[in-house]
């Protein structure tokens, strides 16, 4: 028995925290995990799975339209946004017991209440006015939106957090950004009928993406009705009657909107925490400085998920929690590994991504070659849509390996998932060309672009 009243005490019940807690209580360590909101954390009660039930809600704003060219009679459909809300708060309810479930039959003690370090072992529940003792600590306590507070009238913006509750349905949306959640959700308003207008202060949207993902999202968005002005912020936002605002760009421009979407990025959670009190090093970021092992600083605190601003992603934090508990509490050092990481901007149509992409290539590997495929899906031969298709494979040219994959089409998430295997396994393009295609199918061209891509110089 140690002095302390946990072995392991986690703050934050998000993907990261949660899955570290369980797998350290199954391992035999006493736990306690402390959440100041809802167990589940971001990605389930405000981020990713909320996030695709919206996108499966605006996908049928397209499907009904696509639907009259096989036959179908789709007049006079309606949509009620309090209902999709009510659907989405009870499957996060659900979801969100199980959760709870989960961490208390591991054996984790769950505290809902926000928690603070006092020092190395000692960490402060407010709603509990207490303090208890640990021997490791676990910070997973994630992020937050980034509003960019020195534009007059940001108040009066909402972010990813307000989103999901919005009361109505508005008829006009104003988003400011070109990463994840602002093309995520630009498309869903959009696929629900609303006015979108997406502002971009770079050269074009998605710019960690390869180019060639930028350009066709750019373009399809462009196609669906959403108007993309790039090169330009927002300067302030002005309150008019009722809903309404005037955002001022910094093009000198206006626009009219009554709901004004703030998807600037995502800041770690580490304000107020009592990190510097307990000697935790943070970057400039305001993120927890870790080893490969997700140790901070100081020796006996760790840190997983969006809070250490390495690969923000669900998965990744879940990774990141197994292998922290692998390391500290069944003795087996386990590494995250950042290579291959497959990604999905749920844009409509959606982006699958693995690997390197052109630009980084060219900068990694002496040698590459490229091949890609731009073309309208066989469903969209009979709707009429021009909704169109890329893919691109980027290979070393000196071993053959496929480097990077990127989709930007239906389904292209799901394609990518199973493609990243063959990716991490380093697969070459010789046998991607020796793999039968499946027909017909939008895939089987993954496997059919013989010819090396030519640019015309
Ligand atoms: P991103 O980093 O993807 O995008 C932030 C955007 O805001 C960029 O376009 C950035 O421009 C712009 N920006 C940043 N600061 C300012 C500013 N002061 N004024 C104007 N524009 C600004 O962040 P998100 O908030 O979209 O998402 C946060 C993270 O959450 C993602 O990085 C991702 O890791 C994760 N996520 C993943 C999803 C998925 O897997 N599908 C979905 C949603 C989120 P610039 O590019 O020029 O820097």
């Amino acid at each position: 028995m140690t002095k302390f009243d946990y072995d392991l005490f986690t703050i934050g019940a998000g993907s990261g925290g949660v899955r570290a807690s369980r797998l350290a209580a199954t391992f035999g360590a006493r736990v306690g995990v402390a959440e100041e909101y809802r167990v589940g954390g971001t990605c389930v009660v405000r981020g990713c799975i909320p996030k695709k039930f919206l996108v499966y809600a605006s996908e049928y704003g397209h499907g009904f339209n696509e639907a009259k060219a096989y036959g179908w009679t789709a007049d006079n459909v309606s949509f009620d946004w309090t209902r999709l809300i009510e659907n989405k708060d009870n499957e996060i309810d659900r979801l969100n017991g199980i959760y709870i479930r989960n961490l208390k039959n591991a054996g984790a003690e769950i505290f809902q209440s926000r928690a603070t370090l006092k020092d190395a072992h000692t960490v402060h529940l407010e709603a509990e006015g207490r303090d208890v003792t640990a021997e490791t600590i676990l910070i997973a306590a994630g992020g937050a939106p980034f509003v960019d507070q020195s534009v007059p009238g940001h108040e009066l913006g909402v972010t990813s957090n307000e989103a999901f509750h919005l009361d109505n349905l508005p008829s006009h949306v104003v988003v400011a950004g070109g990463g994840y959640i602002a093309v995520e959700f630009a498309c869903i308003f959009r696929g629900l009928g609303c006015e979108v207008c997406l502002v971009y202060r770079g050269e074009d949207i998605l710019r960690h993406f390869d180019t060639d993902i930028s350009v066709q999202v750019h373009t399809e968005m462009k196609r669906q009705g959403i108007r993309v002005i790039t090169q330009s912020t927002f300067e302030k936002i002005e309150k008019r009657d009722g809903e309404a605002k005037r955002v001022h760009l910094t093009n000198g421009t206006h626009i009219d909107t009554d709901l004004v979407f703030w998807a600037v990025g995502r800041t770690p959670s580490t304000n107020g925490l009592g990190l510097e009190t307990a000697g935790v090093k943070v970057d400039k970021q305001g993120a927890v400085v870790v080893d490969d092992y997700s140790k901070s600083s100081v020796d006996n605190i760790y840190a997983v998920g969006d809070i250490t601003n390495r690969e923000n992603l669900t998965p990744v934090a879940i990774r990141e929690g197994a292998a922290f508990a692998q390391t500290v509490f069944n003795n087996n050092p386990t590494k995250m590994d950042y290579t291959f990481i497959p990604k999905a901007v749920f844009s409509q149509p959606p982006v699958g991504t693995v690997g390197y992409a052109e630009h980084e290539a060219r900068k990694k590997f002496s040698n590459i070659d490229i091949y890609k495929t731009n073309f309208r899906a066989m469903k969209h031969t009979l709707t009429g849509s021009e909704e169109r298709v890329l893919m691109k494979l980027v290979v070393d040219g000196d071993t053959d390996r496929v480097v990077g994959c990127h989709i930007v089409g239906a389904e292209a998430a799901e394609m990518i998932q199973c493609i990243a295997i063959a990716v991490k396994a380093g697969v070459t393009k010789a046998q991607f060309d020796e793999t039968v295609a499946l027909h017909p199918t939008i895939a089987e061209e993954l496997v059919t672009m013989h010819e090396k891509f030519k640019p015309n110089i």
